[in-house]
């Protein structure tokens, strides 16, 4: 893959062929922006088009030399990617951070020449995931490079880097996606109907990874009912069914993230279609004539409210509160009017 097939970041895209085909290359690059819009694959592709032998003239890799087919395999020896490894307990998931000695591992291989007597490329992947004293190793390398290495920082909360870090790259903005453009990868790619995909992209936000994620989810066939459940207009007289329903989520810990994305666009469309928002740009377009009873019933003060609960609860749930009795709280405090 080369920038020119990186889909739906043409400014991000723009820049960095700018700076390849200009020559004016910095030697450290942080893309920054929201998880699941493209800046890994970008990454990618930047190091492919750093390394290619026969560069188009727009700056972008050719994609067919040996050292193209090599960067996209994984196989370039002087491609280097830092990332969090797997856990030793081999269940797939990551270690919390990247460690101190795959920085320095990274640092001895750099002390030597690179193999093709050309350009290194560094890719440094989630690179918040870095404590202070990890950062610190680093930053000497990103100080003083060798001649014709590049860095390449990824990162989805670029907040959460050292400023000393921050100061050393150019940053490269990546934006969320549209709408269109993500309910079209995702019917593409999960083969789903072009409504299903529309609906998970509308709760994705324009990102395509989360999107993906929201596919495989249970939970989103229910849509309905626990939009009809968690804001019901008469729910003093369900409490029963209100505290059942805190009982099946509290059991489906992994569903929870989309539940109170559910929510949360669900009182975000209230806002929207108040502020005369088309309801081309509502998440549940398909209930409007739902989103209009309740927007008409509920004032913005009471649903900023209820958002800013939702937020406050799922916040608690990451913590070690009891889910259930979390969940019930937030229920009963909707139902309660
Ligand atoms: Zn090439």
């Amino acid at each position: 893959m080369t920038l020119a097939h990186i889909q739906g970041q043409p400014r991000a895209i723009a820049t960095l062929l700018r700076a390849l085909s200009g020559r004016r290359l910095h030697h450290a690059y942080l893309f920054a922006g929201p998880d699941g819009v493209g800046k890994s694959l970008t990454a990618r592709a930047m190091a492919g088009a750093l390394l290619c032998h026969a560069p188009a003239a727009d700056g972008d890799a050719c994609g067919r030399c040996s050292a193209c087919i090599r960067a996209a395999d994984g196989a370039h020896p002087d491609l280097h990617v830092l990332r969090r490894k797997e856990k030793e307990s081999g269940d797939g998931t990551l270690e919390q951070q990247i460690k101190i000695e795959q920085v320095r591992e990274l640092q001895q291989t750099l002390s030597f020449k690179s193999f093709e007597g050309a350009r290194r490329v560094v890719l440094i992947l989630d690179a918040e995931r870095m404590n202070p004293a990890t950062s610190n190793a680093l930053l000497k390398t990103l100080e003083e490079p060798g001649p014709d290495t590049h860095f390449v920082l990824v990162s989805s909360a670029p907040h959460l880097l050292l400023p000393t870090i921050l100061s050393r790259c150019q940053r490269v903005r990546f934006a969320p996606l549209d709408r269109s453009l993500v309910a079209e990868l995702i019917a593409d790619r999960a083969g789903l109907d072009r409504a299903h995909a529309d609906l998970l992209a509308g709760l994705a936000e324009g990102s395509i990874g989360k999107g993906l994620a929201l596919a495989e989810s249970a939970l989103l066939a229910d849509r309905e009912v626990l939009i009809a459940r968690a804001d019901d207009p008469d729910g003093k007289r369900h409490i029963p069914q209100v505290l059942e329903l805190a009982e099946d989520l509290a059991a489906k810990k992994a569903e929870l993230p989309l539940f109170f994305q559910i929510l949360r666009t669900w009182y975000r469309d209230l806002l929207l279609l108040n502020a005369g928002v088309p309801t081309d740009a509502l998440v549940h377009r398909d209930l409007v004539d739902r989103l209009r009873t309740r927007a008409a019933a509920l004032s913005q003060t009471e649903v900023l409210s209820r958002l800013e609960r939702i937020n406050e609860t799922e916040r608690g749930i990451d913590g070690a509160a009891n889910t259930r009795l979390s969940l019930e709280t937030l229920l009963l405090r909707l139902a309660d009017r």
